[in-house]
């Protein structure tokens, strides 16, 4: 196609010719993406056909890494645009991307079933694992994350075993989507429609202009309170008043098990019975045990003990916390007395985070630990004005990665906070190390004309968690992209994002950046200790919740026979021991429990415990040796971030520790266990 000068070429199937072959974002339509796509899937056939016809013994050279790391000079086509258009279609999307999307989804799909359901393919991998030389523990990783792959596709079942696991992986995936839209559309029936305003006593303007608004939208009067989070929430905590607050919180609490089409109580049954039969089919005894397989945690028992000893832990000051009052008065009462012990808030603090200034602050934490710095580049091509990108220089002035990172909310902007990559990092076939293209997408409080942006304490927090992801991306040292940055166990992916959130409310860091965007003062110590006292406010409660969930999660997924009880009994009584107030018998969690039941979270909701322990254990070692010495980042650095997927995540911990980790230095972290 280089002979036609004349015509226009496709930028994905060229180096892109931009500093580091960043995305050419300006130069992309929406056409391209397409006919790359297109490209992409048949020279990925192409490759395929390739491979199992090749006469050789199959071998890992021949079989393994041709599927993964095929660069030299031949662009994984595929690879290249999917990254592009997926991270565009959370960031700066619009109609005409969402219907791209939409068509293009279920070809991607079955290209990938073809791949994966390739049985001479199959073939020739299991060979492979078999009979393989001596291989790296990185290439070991990739072989059995490979073989694994086909086999959790059902590639070692006979005819009526493949045909009945594609029968149940279907009609769970309906499932869960069917589940989600029941939610949601319980969600949106129920609505509390106030009138008079003497009954939006004690909630903060914010919340009331948006309820005024939702009113205005669905062209009703006065002011209108819909079960979603943002409008849900603000309620339960600031309304003074106790029976509309009972009212919503009874709304809240039995969505989805009336007796209507919305009803979730069957399907919840049925999708825990059809991951029972998935993981059975395929060799396991439950759905947890397939589920665990890889993860840190390893298997069930593990999972139990983690949720065990933080009852035994935690309970005692659970029950001194414990409000003696009904649950819809919960919220309410616990930031009264929040209020009232710390006399702290929210918005005293934004005037000391500005945003450029948090920037500094962020970027200076990651010099001063690891020596990197952060330089603008303007000729790196953005796909919004908004968005910055940087050129990334390691301790010894060589370049490292490039760093985008996109502030603000805007429309054809997800809601909420994540890292994603360009780029992965890998060393290609003439051993070239490629280094990675990291970028946080954020939002957060914009700036006005009158005011910078001023951050919360929270967007701090968000700040410094998605920049620990994009540190795991940077950092990746490893020789294969699947295997490279945050590709690792799900269990584990958080460690390096919670580990530099504990920064926020250390004095130290915050020396070094907060300062008043207006009379340049530091933040006084006075509101530091608040913030640092404030935040073991009711944690021995907030974290018997998060076990009792953890607990019920466990109990669906651990059954080795077919679920036929009564899901809202069953509830109450699987996560009794980490429950100290008394239960609704007329509620349910399950039926809107979408980790669990439509989102990827089945067997794995222990992860947000297993993950914060794992973050408080890491950064006790910080404590001792001062939370900026070079050399404790220097380890951590060397055993865990640049290390990605390669070797299992326990053995990467403990080679940093020097052990399993511990609750020790999290129930010490919360004030449960003093030093
Ligand atoms: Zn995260």
């Amino acid at each position: 196609m280089s002979e036609q000068q004349e015509k226009r070429i496709n930028p994905f199937f060229l180096p892109y010719g931009t500093p580091h072959d960043t995305p050419p974002f300006d130069r992309i339509r929406l056409e391209d993406y397409e006919e790359a796509f297109m490209e992409g899937i048949r020279r990925d056939n192409e490759q395929v056909d390739k491979t199992i016809n090749n006469p050789a013994k199959p071998t890992f050279d021949n079989t393994i890494i041709n599927k993964d790391d095929d660069t030299e000079g031949y662009y994984d086509l595929l690879d290249r645009v999917s990254t592009v258009f997926f991270n565009l279609l959370s960031a700066e999307t619009n109609d005409e991307m969402d219907a791209l999307a939409q068509k293009m989804q279920p070809i991607l799909t079955q290209h990938a079933n073809d791949v994966r359901l390739n049985e001479k393919l199959f073939e020739r991998v299991r060979y492979v694992h078999r009979h393989h030389r001596k291989l790296t523990p990185e290439e070991k990783m990739l072989l059995d994350n490979c073989y694994d792959g086909f086999v959790r596709s059902g590639a070692l079942l006979d005819k009526a075993g493949k045909d009945r696991l594609r029968q149940l992986t279907e009609e769970a995936s309906i499932l869960s989507l069917q589940f989600s839209q029941n939610l949601l559309k319980e969600n949106k029936a129920y609505t509390l429609h106030i009138t008079d305003a003497a009954q939006l006593d004690g909630l903060p303007q914010t919340a009331i202009e948006a309820a005024a608004e939702e009113a205005r939208q669905r062209e009703m009067d006065g002011w209108l309170f819909t079960l979603d989070f943002p409008s849900y929430s603000p309620f339960m905590t600031y309304s003074t008043q106790r029976e509309l607050r009972r009212e919503m919180y009874m709304a809240k609490n039995t969505e989805c098990i009336h007796d209507n089409e919305n009803n979730n109580l069957e399907i919840c049954k049925r999708l825990i019975n059809l991951r029972r039969e998935i993981a059975q089919l395929l060799g396991f005894k439950t759905y947890a045990d397939y589920v665990l397989k890889n993860r840190m945690a390893g298997n069930v028992r593990s999972v139990y003990k983690l949720l065990n000893d933080l009852i035994k832990a935690y309970k005692p000051a659970a029950k001194k916390e414990m409000l003696d009052v009904e649950p819809w008065d919960m919220a309410f009462y616990s930031h009264k007395l929040k209020l009232r012990k710390y006399n702290i808030d929210a918005e005293m603090l934004r005037p000391y985070f500005q945003l450029e200034k948090v920037i500094d602050g962020v970027f200076g934490l990651a010099n001063r630990l690891y020596g990197i710095t952060f330089k603008e580049n303007k000729d790196i091509p953005v796909y919004h004005p908004d968005v910055k990108a940087y050129e990334v220089f390691d301790r010894d002035g060589s370049y490292l990665a490039v760093f985008y990172a996109d502030f603000h909310p805007r429309k054809g902007k997800q809601g909420g906070a994540w890292m994603t990559q360009y780029q992965g990092q890998c060393i290609d076939k003439k051993g070239k190390n490629v280094r990675p293209h990291v970028s946080v997408v954020m939002n957060l409080t914009k700036p006005t004309p009158e005011k910078p942006a001023l951050l919360t304490l929270g967007e701090v927090e968000t700040f410094l968690h998605e920049f620990g992801h994009s540190l795991h991306g940077m950092f990746a040292n490893t020789r294969f992209e699947s295997l490279s940055g945050t590709n690792v166990w799900w269990d584990f992916v958080e460690l390096p994002s919670q580990f530099m959130e504990n920064y926020a409310v250390e004095k130290e860091f915050l020396r070094t950046f907060a300062f008043h965007y207006q009379t340049g003062e530091p933040l006084p110590d006075e509101l530091i200790r608040r913030i640092v006292r404030s935040r073991n406010f009711m944690a021995a409660t907030a974290c018997l919740r998060q076990v009792s969930l953890g607990l019920l999660d466990m109990a669906y997924y651990t059954k080795k026979d077919a679920f036929t009880e009564d899901i809202i009994p069953f509830e109450k009584k699987a996560w009794k021991k980490a429950i100290l107030g008394k239960q609704l018998p007329d509620t349910c969690m399950t039926v809107q429990f979408s980790h669990i039941m439509a989102g990827g979270y089945a067997a794995g909701y222990y992860s947000y415990k297993w993950a914060e322990v794992l973050d408080a254990d890491a950064f006790a070692v910080f404590k001792k040796h001062g939370i900026f010495d070079q050399q404790t980042a220097q380890r951590f650095r060397d055993c865990i971030l640049s290390k990605g997927g390669t070797e299992n995540p326990m053995v990467l911990y403990k080679r940093f520790r020097g052990g399993e980790p511990t609750i020790d230095a999290l129930l010490k972290r919360n004030g449960i266990k003093k030093r």
